[in-house]
């Protein structure tokens, strides 16, 4: 896979630039790849052994992630509101896991349907549509914002918080404008709690669509982004005990002020 040269490791992968040529995505996954080792040296005679490299201790942890994705790979390439919200949700009262989803979420990594096209995975006109309302194509941004049902679950999440929503901005500048909407009437970290819930249970819904055959229900899918983010914020919270569901169901910016 290589041989010293000089004072540095030259790579050999024994892939032909036509190959390269002919195949755009490898072209592109080669190009990281190379990035990725590009600095690398291998030690003669060292046994192999697995280490995350963004940490100075060689194990894995989100914060180093975050950093990685901000600073190393993404400052040229993600705008900076976008990056404002990834930040925001680093910052968010959520679990690891929803941050990194949240991240997946705003750099387009989630398989959606047009990720699955673009990789040649999905070919057929019917498969393409989003599960939800059948007349577009799925995208994230059709699916969390622009879909019929998205929007109606915005609606109601904004009637559940007091406030109005502008159903027809999506993407990462929604969040902005959520934040914006709310902004001084609770912690930014816990509005974007909301949001991600959100996103999250939309998300979910609509793989539960696929993956179960489940109902697609309004009601149900409120009711879900209700009880998950009261148990997130239950978990995060020092405070015990925590504000009820029942307090938190019917009035949560009200509720929150004694969190
Ligand atoms: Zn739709």
């Amino acid at each position: 896979m290589g041989s010293r040269c000089e004072d540095h490791w030259q790579w050999d992968f024994h892939v032909t630039a036509i190959i390269l040529l002919d195949n755009p995505e490898l072209m592109q996954e080669a190009m990281e790849l190379m990035e990725i080792l590009g600095g690398i040296c291998p030690t003669v005679g060292a046994v192999d052994s697995i280490k995350w490299w963004p940490s100075t201790e060689g194990c894995f942890t989100v914060k180093s992630c975050c950093s990685l994705m901000r600073v190393r790979h993404l400052e040229e390439e993600v705008e900076a509101n976008k990056l404002a919200a990834i930040k925001w949700v680093w910052e968010a009262a959520v679990p690891s896991k929803i941050k990194v989803f949240g991240w997946r979420f705003f750099l387009n990594r989630l398989p959606s349907k047009d990720q699955l096209v673009r990789r040649n995975i999905l070919h057929r006109e019917e498969d393409k549509m989003c599960v939800m309302c059948s007349g577009e194509y799925e995208d994230l941004v059709h699916l969390s914002f622009l879909c019929p049902f998205a929007k109606n679950v915005w609606i109601m999440i904004g009637l559940w918080l007091d406030i109005m929503l502008d159903v027809s901005v999506a993407g990462h500048l929604h969040l902005a404008h959520f934040l914006q909407v709310l902004k001084g009437r609770i912690k930014r970290k816990k509005l974007c709690l909301i949001w991600l819930t959100t996103v999250w249970v939309i998300w979910n819904s609509r793989n539960n669509i696929i993956f179960n055959n489940s109902p697609l229900v309004l009601d149900d899918v409120i009711t879900s982004i209700k009880s998950v983010s009261w148990i997130w914020l239950s978990v995060g919270s020092s405070k015990s005990p925590f504000i009820s569901f029942y307090s938190w169901y019917q009035a949560p910016l009200e509720a929150l002020k004694y969190v």
